[in-house]
């Protein structure tokens, strides 16, 4: 982005009414326009880099509802994280997130790490993980991670039990490989069942935009490069995700990112034309599917809208399609549905006070429905969302596909 393009803002104000963070907090400085007016002066050079600056920066959700909605287009999103790049370098990070960053930058000690962390939690003393929280997750409410890495358990290839209508590449994204494994087997067993021959390349890696959002760019391109290098060649009708952050690192942001960079954008695009994510695919053809007729409990469900689902591939709209039109569903629509829930990355680790209001504001809407489930297909809403229940509550979290999948006829 040039500065030209920062000195278009009009200071219309549209993006403060979709900013999640300045509508709880009513303050200027949070909203996306003080931000971009803060790094136009920081470029050029009237602020200094500060902690102040870098907590007003990183006091976002990287949500992109600014960029939705900005009518001068201008492209928050690419020049947020530009500006976390500056900040890091000049600020530092915490531990924590030095940690997170060396973790996702290679996968070896991600999955070093998942099974370092798994041992821990099965040790974790009882009351340990009661008093004590992540961000605002208590301990005792996350998950367990997975057993065995979801692409270390699954065949690269694998094939319908007829003949194939096609081939499509599955990305699972590091939290379907190392957290949330029922994703993955839903998506499997659903795809299988259309009829479509699965590719889950061993070799990918994460999709980086986390370390993106913490300034961590070298690193990042790194493992853009390896992921274009294990998709590029595979013969697919198309890729698909399970997370639409994944969805808008391949579709957006690994093109501009390889041209910003002077590099040949070809394959990068040749990717990103096929990724769609895996709702949407699903709702395209769901004439493919046999649902099992004699389930007779009808359940009562919800949807949240993942930010980046709603901003980066509409394809809230069709996972409230697909909800609507599943046998023994009865789907009620959240008022909030497309409210950000605070999750944001490690937003709710660095702001759980700000997370918690949020989540907490979605949780009483979520109950007033008095839904049996709360569908998401983001991991890190499904994480805050769930993380944030009490047994109380009476609400499952899961992504759409596990719902999907359990309602199909076994064929
Ligand atoms: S919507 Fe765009 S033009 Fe309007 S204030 Fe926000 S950044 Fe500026
Ligand atoms: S990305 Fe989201 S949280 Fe961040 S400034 Fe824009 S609207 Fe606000």
């Amino acid at each position: 982005m040039t500065q030209k393009t920062l000195q278009n803002c009009g200071k219309c104000g549209l993006c403060l009414n979709v900013c999640p963070v300045y509508k709880l907090l009513k303050e200027e400085q949070a909203s996306p326009r003080a931000k971009l007016q803060l790094i136009k002066s920081y470029d050029n050079d009237t602020l200094a880099s500060s902690p102040l600056l870098k907590e007003i920066i990183s006091k976002c959700l990287m949500c992109g509802s600014c960029a939705a909605i900005c009518p001068s287009g201008i492209d928050h999103y690419s020049k947020f994280m530009e500006m976390r790049q500056k900040m890091a370098r000049s600020q530092g990070d915490t531990p924590a997130i030095k940690s997170l960053i060396y973790l996702l930058a290679r996968d070896y000690r991600l999955n070093f790490g998942s099974k370092l962390a798994r041992t821990g939690q099965k040790f974790l003393p009882e009351s340990f993980a009661r008093n004590y929280k992540l961000g605002n997750i208590p301990l005792k409410n996350f998950p367990k991670l997975n057993r065995v890495p979801f692409r270390t358990a699954n065949e690269t290839v694998i094939l319908p039990d007829k003949a194939p209508v096609g081939t499509v590449v599955y990305f699972t994204g590091c939290a379907t490989n190392y957290l949330y494994d029922d994703t993955g087997s839903a998506a499997i067993g659903i795809l299988k069942h259309m009829g479509y021959c699965i590719i889950i390349p061993k070799d990918q890696t994460c999709c980086s935009i986390p370390l993106l959002f913490h300034g961590a760019q070298d690193k990042a391109f790194k493992n853009i490069l390896t992921n274009i290098k294990v998709l590029k060649d595979l013969d697919a009708d198309a890729i698909l995700v399970d997370c639409s952050t994944c969805g808008e690192a391949l579709k957006n942001e690994y093109p501009r990112i390889i041209e910003s960079r002077g590099q040949n954008d070809s394959d990068a695009k040749k990717i990103a034309a096929k990724v769609i994510d895996v709702l949407t695919f699903i709702d395209q053809q769901f004439d493919r599917l046999e649902f099992d007729s004699s389930a007779t409990k009808k359940i009562s469900v919800t949807y949240h809208a993942p930010c980046h689902s709603k901003n980066t591939f509409q394809s809230h709209i069709n996972a409230e399609n697909l909800l609507k039109k599943l046998p023994n569903v009865n789907y009620k629509p959240a008022p909030d549905m497309d409210e950000c829930c605070g999750g944001g990355g490690t937003f709710f680790y660095e702001y759980p006070k700000i997370a918690k209001k949020m989540v907490d504001k979605k949780i009483k809407a979520a109950k007033d429905l008095q839904v049996t489930h709360w569908l998401t297909d983001c991991p890190v809403c499904r994480l805050n969302l769930a993380g944030n229940l009490t047994i109380n509550d009476r609400m499952q979290v899961l992504h759409p596909v596990t719902l999907i999948y359990s309602a199909l006829k076994s064929i």
